[in-house]
């Protein structure tokens, strides 16, 4: 039930999963009033609502947690290389009551909409159950895969088996023991759900349109001996994880390493294979701890994805279905890399079959799925379709800024903002691993970490100041935007049709979604908003 206990604070958080806990955390410490509202009837975000079999997370967990308590990250200990989606959620709310947030935490709550009010500089929010709340400052801490992406199946409504969706799984387990089952989708949640549904269900059907490029986690109880490393000089890993782009994948073989500085095409063949076959070896996504060129040059690009083509040709053992599965006419790494747990294996399984519909739309009868006349009887079907990302859970709240103007319309051509972090004419709202962040690349913990103390420290220096009221200019979001533009121009990403850019949903702007130009770069730029005295931006004191 939706319990609302205050109505008027300093700063309203949306969203309680780990950049809602970590914003509530530290603006709270700072002095300010601050509280989260969530939907969900838990603490988690994403590792609350996706809970589908065969969930964990594909960076390491002694990675892919929060760095901001040494004693936290001392105390606590994995189970696991990777932590399951119920570790996280079990250590999300260890970290609720450690810190004793939930008394202010409002959960069962959704925000339907947040609006300005010119007059006072605040926010008024309000939640389905018709409360409202009125703040300074509005964080949105909405999640970055959180929105699901439900495609407008033909026929759907007529058919009469269950339906499940990877990202609302229900509470309880499900069975799949006698059941005839199909998947639509092989990104990284299909792959993890195909192999566990594949070794219950009497018969799976995969319905595959894009083969992803997917490598071993060679997940594992967490090692001893290297758990005590990383505890022993967790600072230094923190450190290296903060100086690398793609920090929260810098541990190769249990040792952290970085980005090798070589071309992939000066180095010969074998040197090549060897690095790559390292990284594969070492297991999750240390693949991207290659050759800088191979996000920025096809022929460099190639040389990887080649690699990872024999790798599928050696796991599978019919080839027609090797070929299958074997990505094509997009460059590796420009989806992300799908951390598999015996994937491949479980196309040699008997009760396991693969059904390509790269060139076909899938159409629903009452009894299944129909694709190039065969129809599959199923009583089953998993929805395994990602989400509508990065600006997707932003844009299903109605959000109105100064003026009355609606986000909608300023993001209707890509979602514009400065730095990530706010968008000019919506003042005081501010985005965690946001559209136009580094997010999607680098580690979401520690980037959330970073952000909640850009703006603990911007609404800081503008309550000292008696100012209420901050924006950026659209001069500076102009260039925040032109600036990530040409970045991911110069590099392989707009290649494919993955969520970093859009495209995975028909019709969507890739404007602006995902800043490609490393954590070096825009922890700069982030760090001379206050240096500058707040250059591009708008900061004012309210009339009333
Ligand atoms: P995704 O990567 O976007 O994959 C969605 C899948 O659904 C794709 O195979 C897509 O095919 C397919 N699909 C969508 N619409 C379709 C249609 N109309 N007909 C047929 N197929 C359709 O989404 P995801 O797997 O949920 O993963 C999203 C991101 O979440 C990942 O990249 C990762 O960052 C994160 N994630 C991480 C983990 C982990 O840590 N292990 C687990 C799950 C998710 P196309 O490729 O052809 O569009």
């Amino acid at each position: 039930m939706e319990v609302v206990t205050k109505k008027d604070v300093d700063v309203v958080i949306v969203g309680a999963g780990f950049a809602g806990l970590c914003a509530l955390h530290k603006l709270r410490k700072q002095g300010f009033n601050a509280m989260i509202i969530d939907a969900g009837s838990s603490v988690g975000g994403t590792w609350y609502w996706n809970r589908y079999p065969g969930l964990r997370v594909d960076i390491e967990s002694l990675e892919y947690s929060f760095s901001f308590s040494d004693e936290l990250q001392q105390e606590w200990e994995w189970s696991e290389r990777y932590a399951s989606q119920a570790e996280l959620l079990r250590y999300l709310n260890h970290v609720a009551d450690r810190f004793d947030l939930r008394k202010d935490i409002s959960l069962n709550t959704r925000v339907v909409s947040a609006i300005f009010d010119d007059a006072t500089d605040k926010w008024t929010i309000e939640t389905k159950g018709g409360n409202q709340i009125k703040a300074r400052y509005c964080v949105m801490a909405t999640g970055f895969l959180s929105a699901p992406n439900k495609p407008n199946f033909s026929g759907l409504d007529r058919y009469e088996g269950k339906q499940y969706f990877t990202t609302k799984w229900p509470d309880e387990k499900v069975d799949f023991s006698d059941k005839r089952v199909g998947v639509i989708g092989t990104g990284s949640s299909g792959v993890q759900v195909i192999t566990e549904i594949g070794k219950e269900a009497e018969h799976l059907t995969v319905f595959q349109r894009t083969p992803s490029f997917c490598v071993p986690l060679r997940n594992c109880p967490l090692p001893p001996e290297y758990e005590k490393s990383v505890k022993s000089n967790y600072a230094e890993w923190r450190r290296r994880e903060r100086e690398e782009s793609f920090g929260g994948w810098i541990s190769v073989n249990y040792k952290p390493v970085r980005m090798v500085t070589k071309s992939a095409l000066e180095v010969t063949a074998e040197e090549r294979l060897a690095l790559y076959e390292d990284r594969y070896q070492s297991g999750g996504l240390a693949l991207y701890n290659v050759y800088p060129d191979v996000y920025t040059d096809m022929e460099a690009n190639d040389t990887l994805a080649e690699f990872l083509r024999d790798k599928i040709r050696e796991r599978v053992n019919d080839p027609d279905v090797a070929e299958l599965l074997v990505p094509t006419g997009y460059p590796v790494l420009g989806k992300r890399l799908c951390g598999d747990s015996g994937y491949y294996e479980t196309y040699n399984q008997g009760n396991v079959s693969l059904v390509d519909v790269r060139d076909e739309s899938i159409e629903f009868t009452t009894k299944g799925i129909l694709v190039k006349g065969v129809e599959y009887e199923l009583d089953s079907v998993v929805f395994a379709t990602g989400y509508d990302a990065l600006s997707g859970a932003l844009l299903r709240i109605d959000i109105q800024g100064s003026g009355g103007s609606k986000l909608k319309e300023h993001w209707k051509d890509g979602a514009l903002t400065a730095l990530g972090m706010m968008t000019a004419g919506f003042p005081n709202m501010f985005f965690l691993n946001g559209p136009g962040s580094p997010s999607p690349l680098y580690q979401p913990v520690l980037l959330c970490e970073e952000q909640s103390d850009w703006v603990g420290a911007w609404i800081m220096d503008m309550r000292n100041k008696g100012l209420t009221r901050i924006e950026p200019t659209e001069r500076l979001e102009e260039e925040w935007v032109e600036h990530s533009t040409k970045v991911i121009n110069a590099t392989i990403f707009p290649k494919a049709a993955s969520w970093y850019v859009g495209k995975n949903i028909p019709g969507k702007p890739s404007i602006g979604l995902a800043y490609f130009g490393g954590i070096i770069e825009y922890r700069k730029r982030c760090a001379e908003v206050l240096s500058s005295g707040f250059k591009g931006f708008k900061l004012s004191a309210a009339r009333k």
